[in-house]
């Protein structure tokens, strides 16, 4: 029988809901040691949310400790690697058979529609656990070429306690990017989430455990960045930090690591990436790709394609357009609504942000298309309507500032080269699309877009085969794909003479 999965069905789930919002550490729900909690406020509503434990550097102290117990006793990186495998592969069934509780913990956090944090991030979640389990009892070390009377085993090795710090728009996906390939490759784990969305996370240590991770692989510590993420990023006793969040954040993070034990570090960061429209396009195309790639999850994406850079001849065509597609597809409703494709931005501070930029746009002469306003207020919570600027030059705010909500920048250009310099004129480099029927076009243009990823005539087609990170300012290190294994390993040469 298929559930129906309407707004009365998740009230009444949430009804029924336990939430906790306390640290996991060494297998066990733990308060924090201060005592200190913090409470959360629902995006969808305005009202309370959870009360998290409110974490600090003696919470780091001991998740870190666990972590690296369990990696010194070897009782994760040394078991079989059949039965790691079946472990991982448990850890994802129970993930999957746990969706409706996770998305509806995911959605009282970061307030996007329920059903896509069933169908989206639930799935790639579980997907990306699984990806990395398959993966354990398929990695082979290497002999390197010697002479005859020696041998050079040249072995991939875990580096031991891995800091995960994440952020708030995909949270579930981007920990299992980090938490599939880490534990994968024989690591501990300390993740600290973003402090707007613990839920998914705790839920997902709860999970793990149950599917047969020892204790200590895998915590969760909760609260804020500087309290909790900075002395983890600090700590002396870590050997990794994977950080996904703003460039700015990713900068201190490197920091950190300078000023501690020389760590390595990871940073997926932040993105203003181009779709470059010529005027050969199927436009219907490009405006369903630039609407969807700039306003899916609220604009809240990383790699949302949040300027259009168009030719001037068929740019109003292909803003009528992408009105039609933000106005007939791509619904804003209450996130329970089973219509809602769209719903709330994650806070009110950050709504107020979006806000304060658009109208700081509008200051410096950017023409508003359609859209980019408040609505819904009156349910209490925060939401912004799908909205395009037009007619922009690349040097203007709205063209250049990650705004992070539904706000698409179009550029009009009139040639090739001026779009391409356009197009790479950022700090960024996270991801970039282009549409033309022009194919060798499109493989010049893709060619020469600096962007981590870059798309023909369509955009965020993206699977676990695939790496995914940015050039420039948007970080180094790459999640997803065989590929992120080896960030969280070390080379060891091991060397034998014989007779
Ligand atoms: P953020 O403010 O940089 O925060 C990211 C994480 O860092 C959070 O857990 C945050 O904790 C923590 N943090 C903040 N200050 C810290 C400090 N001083 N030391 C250690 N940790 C600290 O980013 P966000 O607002 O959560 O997320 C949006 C950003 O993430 C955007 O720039 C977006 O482009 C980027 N992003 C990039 C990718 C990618 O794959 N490239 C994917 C998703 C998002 P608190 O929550 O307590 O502040």
């Amino acid at each position: 029988m298929t559930t129906s999965y309407t707004r009365d069905y998740w009230e009444k789930a949430l009804s029924a809901l336990a939430i906790n919002g306390q640290h996991f550490i060494d297998g066990q729900s733990v308060d924090a040691l201060s005592g200190r909690t913090f409470t959360r406020t629902r995006p969808m509503d305005g009202q309370l949310g959870a009360v998290l434990q409110r974490g600090d550097a003696a919470d780091i102290d001991r998740a870190v400790a666990s972590g690296r117990a369990a990696f010194a006793s070897g009782i994760w990186r040394h078991k079989e690697p059949l039965e790691k495998k079946k472990i991982m592969l448990k850890w994802a069934e129970l993930i999957r058979a746990h969706g409706e509780e996770l998305a509806l913990l995911e959605t009282l956090d970061v307030g996007k529609p329920v059903l896509a944090s069933l169908n989206v991030d639930v799935r790639l979640c579980a997907d990306g656990i699984q990806f990395y389990g398959e993966m354990i009892d398929k990695m082979y070390d290497e002999i390197a070429p010697t002479g005859p009377n020696a041998r050079a085993l040249v072995r991939k090795v875990p580096l031991g306690v891995i800091g995960a710090i994440t952020p708030w728009n995909y949270p579930m996906i981007i920990d299992a990017w980090k938490l599939g390939p880490a534990i994968a490759a024989g690591n501990s784990v300390v993740l600290k989430p973003a402090e707007q969305s613990s839920l998914s996370a705790i839920r997902l240590a709860q999970l793990a455990i149950e599917a047969g991770l020892p204790a200590g692989v895998f915590n969760v510590v909760t609260g804020f960045g500087e309290e909790t993420g900075k002395p983890l990023a600090l700590h002396m006793d870590v050997d990794m930090i994977a950080f996904t969040g703003s460039t700015e954040v990713g900068k201190l993070i490197m920091g950190y690591a300078a000023q501690s034990n020389v760590k390595r570090v990871a940073l997926e960061l932040g993105g203003k990436s181009p779709l470059v429209v010529f005027e050969d396009a199927d436009l219907d195309a490009a405006a369903s790709a630039a609407a969807w790639g700039c306003f899916y999850n609220s604009g809240e994406t990383c790699h949302a394609s949040t300027r259009l850079i168009v030719h001037r001849s068929v740019q109003q065509a292909l803003i009528e357009k992408i009105e039609a597609v933000a106005k007939s597809d791509i619904a804003l409703a209450h996130p329970f609504e089973p219509s809602a494709q769209i719903g709330a931005l994650i806070e009110k501070e950050h709504m107020d942000k979006v806000l304060s930029m658009i109208a700081a746009g509008e200051k410096e002469g950017a023409r508003r298309a359609f859209g980019a306003e408040q609505v819904m207020s009156e349910t209490g919570g925060y939401y912004v309507s799908p909205g395009v600027f037009v007619d922009l030059t690349n040097d203007m705010s709205l063209a250049r500032q990650e705004i992070f909500g539904p706000v698409l920048a179009a550029i009009p250009f009139e040639t090739e080269e001026e779009a391409l310099k356009i197009a790479n004129d950022t700090i960024y480099g996270l991801a970039g699309a282009v549409f033309t029927r022009d194919m060798n076009r499109a493989h010049r243009f893709s060619e020469a877009i600096h962007a981590g990823t870059v798309w023909i005539n369509t955009y965020d087609m993206s699977n676990f085969a695939t790496p995914f990170g940015g050039f420039k300012q948007s970080g180094f290190g790459r999640d997803r794909s065989v590929h992120a294994i080896d960030k969280y390993c070390d080379y060891k040469t091991i060397w034998q003479q014989f007779g």
